[in-house]
C-alpha cells in the first residue's frame, strides 16, 4: 500500500491503519484536514477487493468531507474511516469495542459516525469505548438518530434554489421530479415534494419501496435504466454514485440534476459536460449536507431540532451562490464549490 503515491492522496495530515488480531478488526481511519476544527465524517463498513482499494476509498471519501463540511459552514475539518468487512469478519460487539477503542486513542481529532454499512446500534457499541462519536439513538427535542429526514430536507430546499434559478419558479407545484432510488433519503425526499404538490416519477431496485412511493405520494414508476433520461424538470439521484457520466449525460431530458446521492459526478469532466449542455448541476456535497449537519449538532449537543431545520435550509442559499458564480464566470458549478470550499479551509488553516 502506499498511501503517499495514490491519486486520492491530497495532503492528508494523517491515516492511521488500525489492526486487531484478536477480534480480527482491520480499519483504515484518514483525516484529511483539522484545518476548522476536529475531523468528521462517517465509518464505513464495506467489502474491498484489496486494501489497495480501501485505503482509496478513505483517501478520496475523507477529502470529500472537508469540502462537505467547509460549505455546510460547520466547525469540522474532513475525515472518515474504512472497517474492512474480510470474509471472515465476526460483527461481534469486541470488535467495534476494539474500533472505538482506536477512534479514542485520537483524542478527538477524529469524530465518527455512521456511513453505508454501520447502523445506530452498531454505534452505540463503539461509543462504550469512545465519546468522539455521533449517530446514536435520538433523545427528545434534540438532533440525533437517523441523519436522513434533514438530508431530504436539504435537498428539498436546495431543488428549490435550482428551480427558481434556472427556471424562475417560486413554486414546485405542477413540477415533475424523477427520484433515483427511493430509500431512506429518497422516500423522506419524494414525501416533502409530494406535499409542496411536485409530480414524482421513480424508480427502485426494491419493489416494495418503489409500491410505497406510489400509494403514499402517488408517483409514476419507471424501469431502472430509464429513470434519469425522463422528460422531468429535475432529476433527483438519491441511490449511487457515478451515475452523471459521458454515457448517461447525453440521455438527460431535464435540465435540472439535484439529488441526495455521494459522488454523482463519475469524473470530474462531467460536470463540466453539464455545463456545457445547459444543465444546472447541485453539487452533490452541498446539497446533500443536512446530514452532516445533524450529526454534528447531535455531537456538539447545542442545538434544538429547529435549529438544525434553520441551519439546513441554509443550503438553498448557499446553492445560489454557487449557481451565481458558475454564470458569473462561465464555470461548471462543481468546480466552483470546490473552489469555494478550499478558500474555506485555507483561510482556517
Ligand atoms: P438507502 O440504502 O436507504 O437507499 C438507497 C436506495 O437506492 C435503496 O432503496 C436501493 O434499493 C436503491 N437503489 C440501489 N441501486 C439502484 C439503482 N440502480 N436504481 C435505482 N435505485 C437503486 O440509502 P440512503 O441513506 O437513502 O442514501 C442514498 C444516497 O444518499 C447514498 O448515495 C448516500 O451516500 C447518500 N447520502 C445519504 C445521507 C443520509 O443521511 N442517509 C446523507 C448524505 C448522502
Amino acid at each position: 500500500m502506499a498511501a503517499f503515491d495514490d491519486p486520492a492522496f491530497d495532503s492528508h495530515e494523517r491515516v492511521v491503519f488500525c489492526h486487531d488480531a484478536s477480534t480480527g478488526l482491520k480499519a483504515i481511519i484518514a483525516i484529511h484536514s483539522t484545518a476548522l476544527g476536529p475531523a468528521a465524517g462517517g465509518t464505513r463498513l464495506w467489502s474491498y477487493a484489496n486494501d489497495d482499494e480501501a485505503l482509496h476509498d478513505v483517501l478520496r471519501l475523507s477529502q470529500a468531507m472537508s469540502y462537505k463540511n467547509a460549505m455546510a459552514g460547520l466547525k469540522f475539518g474532513g475525515g472518515k474511516a474504512v472497517i474492512i468487512r474480510t470474509p471472515d469478519f465476526a460483527g461481534t460487539d469486541a470488535v467495534f469495542e476494539r474500533y472505538g477503542e482506536f477512534i479514542d486513542q485520537l483524542d478527538g481529532d477524529y469524530v465518527t459516525a455512521e456511513d453505508v454499512g454501520m447502523s445506530v446500534e452498531i454505534m452505540e457499541k463503539v461509543a462504550r469505548r469512545t465519546q468522539y462519536i455521533a449517530g446514536l439513538s435520538r433523545q427528545a427535542g434534540r438532533a440525533g438518530g437517523d441523519p436522513s429526514p434533514n438530508t431530504a430536507f436539504g435537498i428539498f430546499k436546495g431543488i428549490e434554489s435550482a428551480v427558481k434559478y434556472k427556471l424562475g419558479r417560486d413554486s414546485l407545484a405542477g413540477l415533475k421530479v424523477a427520484v433515483q432510488g427511493v430509500g431512506n433519503v429518497g422516500y423522506h425526499l419524494c414525501k416533502l415534494l409530494h406535499e409542496a404538490d411536485a409530480g414524482l416519477i421513480v424508480a427502485d431496485m426494491d419493489p416494495q419501496r418503489v409500491r410505497r412511493a406510489m400509494d403514499e405520494f402517488g408517483a409514476s414508476s419507471v424501469p431502472l435504466d430509464d429513470i434519469l433520461a425522463q422528460k422531468a424538470d429535475v432529476v433527483a439521484p438519491c441511490a449511487l454514485g457515478a451515475i452523471i457520466n459521458q454515457r448517461s449525460i447525453g440521455g438527460l431530458e431535464t435540465t435540472i440534476i439535484a439529488g441526495g446521492a455521494n459522488n454523482q459526478l463519475e469524473t470530474s469532466e462531467d460536470g463540466q459536460r453539464l455545463h456545457d449542455a445547459g444543465i444546472l448541476y447541485a453539487p452533490d456535497y452541498v446539497i446533500n449536507s443536512g446530514g452532516i449537519i445533524n450529526v454534528a449538532s447531535e455531537y456538539l449537543g447545542d442545538t434544538t431540532e429547529t435549529e438544525v431545520l434553520e441551519r439546513t435550509a441554509q443550503i438553498g442559499g448557499r446553492l445560489m451562490e454557487i449557481f451565481e458564480e458558475s454564470a458569473a464566470s462561465d464555470r461548471p458549478t462543481n468546480e466552483v464549490a470546490d473552489e469555494m470550499a478550499r478558500r474555506i479551509i485555507a483561510s482556517a488553516a
